[in-house]
């Protein structure tokens, strides 16, 4: 029988794959709904939103938003080998250590920063993190323009020193994407203990008495001694109700039999919500001509020029109030004007800053739409069900409006675009978009609503763990993806019962 199954090969899966494989005498297998890696685009880091509703993307829609101006907001996953860590934007900036601390406190024992701090250093030994090659000019403005406002000059965005601002670290090798497949994945394909199936997606975890036992991919059922969920936040927890476990009345409501009661399955859903400053170039220098001959051509002979910008190219973090613990606000500037969630080309040459809520109150979950595991499962943010989210973004746009208006921005900054004339409150219900970091679906901790303990393990059941972004109990402040690889480090060792390596 198969040692260990792992279920999604995304940022957490890859890891796990990795790791786990390096006992020759551990069995694993791997399955990914998605396919392989191979769409040229992935590689491009300008290329990121190109890949949104294409093949590779889940292309999920969040249910109608009721304090959106009931508008539904594109959320993008990755469905492919790397999962989400083959879309994403590259920010490598993995939050602060109040985060960590803060998990701990919540019930989340050995996940404090003195706890993670050495797993992340093992992160970073496998993944590569660089500077960019060639920021715009643009870029190197608003930095300037933040600290003409006030704002320091953040050594290296680390959980130990994040207020300040900087460019982005990025995860990118020589100038391209480096993903966690390109990470961890592919250096063990040549191992004869890992199998991976893309084109295999898991419809639901087999349970007998209380020990999960296997995972069925349509008619076929592939048995384990442990199972491992790494579907992410949306997936996780849909294919745990899939499989009875859950809250019992929504199970009933869709007439899935109740196998395991497990109130938190698919709550306590947390984003970052994003809302942009669109202001028109008086300066022709944006992302909006990087598709032109030349950066072709410089992109393809040497791996510079403005295709391996990763679009997010420079990031603020502050804090809204001088009480404060950490930065509550980030705000990320793009050289190119992100417009429609990214969803359209721009159409001219601007900027945006997005201002982003890094501690949000509100939260929402993730519930079925029916009990067909092909279809998409429901989502619902809630996004600024709170007043004082909104608050925090409102500050977050006029922060970004003083940046603008500095020195630095004289010659550069035209017309603003958005909000424009409206309103910013309205700007902010019509416009704002999420910044990819959903998470805490499948929570861990030690309370009635915890869904997997501190070992990550789903609360009583056997051979069945849930590592990846849904396990965070409080969205960091910082961008997800590291956080995602450390979690999946640190399972590793656990299920190993030694560290890596
Ligand atoms: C557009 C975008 C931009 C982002 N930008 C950044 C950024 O700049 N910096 C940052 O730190 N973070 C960023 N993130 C977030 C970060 O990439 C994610 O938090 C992280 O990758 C999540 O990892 P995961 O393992 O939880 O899930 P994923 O990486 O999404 O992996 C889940 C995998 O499971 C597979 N799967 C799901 N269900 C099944 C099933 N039933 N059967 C088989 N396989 C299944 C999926 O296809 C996928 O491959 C971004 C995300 C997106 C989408």
């Amino acid at each position: 029988m198969l040692d260990y199954l792992v279920v999604g090969a995304g940022s957490a899966g890859c890891v796990l794959a990795a790791r786990l494989t390096e006992d020759p005498g551990v069995d694993v297998l791997v399955l990914e709904a998605g396919g392989r890696d191979s769409k040229r685009e992935i590689g491009i880091p300008a290329a990121f939103s190109k890949l949104f509703r294409s093949e590779v993307d889940w292309n999920y829609d969040t249910e109608p938003e009721a304090h959106m101006a009931g508008r539904s907001v594109y959320w993008p996953r990755g469905k492919v080998l790397g999962g989400s860590s083959s879309i994403n934007a590259m920010m490598a900036i993995p939050g602060h250590t109040a985060d960590y601390d803060g998990w701990a406190a919540l019930g989340a024992t050995g996940w404090s920063w003195d706890d993670v701090a050495p797993v992340f250093d093992r992160v970073r030994a496998s993944l590569r993190v660089e500077e960019l090659r060639d920021p715009n000019p643009l870029t190197r403005a608003f930095v300037e323009a933040a600290r003409q406002a006030g704002i320091p000059p953040s050594p290296a965005l680390a959980p130990t020193a994040l207020d300040g601002v900087r460019l982005t670290p990025v995860t990118q090798r020589a100038g391209r994407r480096h993903s966690a497949a390109d990470a961890y994945l592919t250096p063990a394909l040549s191992r004869p203990n890992l199998t991976v199936r893309t084109g295999a997606h898991a419809t639901r975890v087999v349970v007998e008495g209380r020990r999960a036992v296997g995972v069925e991919v349509g008619a076929e059922v592939i048995q384990a001694r442990e199972i491992v969920l790494c579907g992410g936040t949306v997936n996780s927890p849909q294919l745990l109700l899939l499989s009875g476990i859950g809250p019992a009345a929504e199970l009933e409501r869709h007439d899935i039999p109740l196998v395991h009661e497990l109130a938190g399955v698919g709550a306590h859903l947390e984003d970052h919500l994003a809302a942009g400053l669109l202001v028109e170039s008086r300066k022709p220098v944006t992302l909006y001509a990087a598709e032109k001959p030349l950066q072709l051509l410089r992109y393809f002979t040497q791996h510079k020029g403005m295709l391996t910008s990763n679009v997010a190219e420079a990031a603020a973090f502050v804090r809204t109030s001088p009480d404060a613990a950490a930065p509550d606000l980030e705000l990320i500037f793009a050289p190119v004007l992100f417009q429609d969630e990214g969803l359209v080309p721009p159409s001219a040459h601007g900027f945006t800053v997005g201002a982003v809520l890094l501690q949000p109150r509100s939260s929402g979950m993730i519930r079925l739409r029916s009990a067909d595991p092909l279809a998409a499962p429901a989502i619902e943010p809630r996004y600024l069900s709170y007043p004082e989210d909104l608050r925090t973004l409102v500050a977050g746009v006029e922060l970004a409006r003083r940046i603008v208006s500095m020195p630095a921005f004289a010659e550069i900054a035209g017309q603003e675009v958005q909000p424009g004339d409206e309103p910013v409150e309205d700007a902010i219900r019509n416009h704002a978009q999420t910044l990819y970091h959903p998470v805490g679906t499948c929570r861990m901790g030690v309370d009635a609503m915890a869904v997997v303990d501190p070992e990550l393990r789903v609360r009583g059941l056997e051979g069945l763990r849930v590592v990846d972004a849904s396990v965070i109990p409080r969205v960091p402040r910082g961008h997800t993806h590291l956080p995602t690889l450390m979690i999946a480090e640190r399972a590793a060792e656990l299920m190993r019962g030694r560290p890596a390596g």
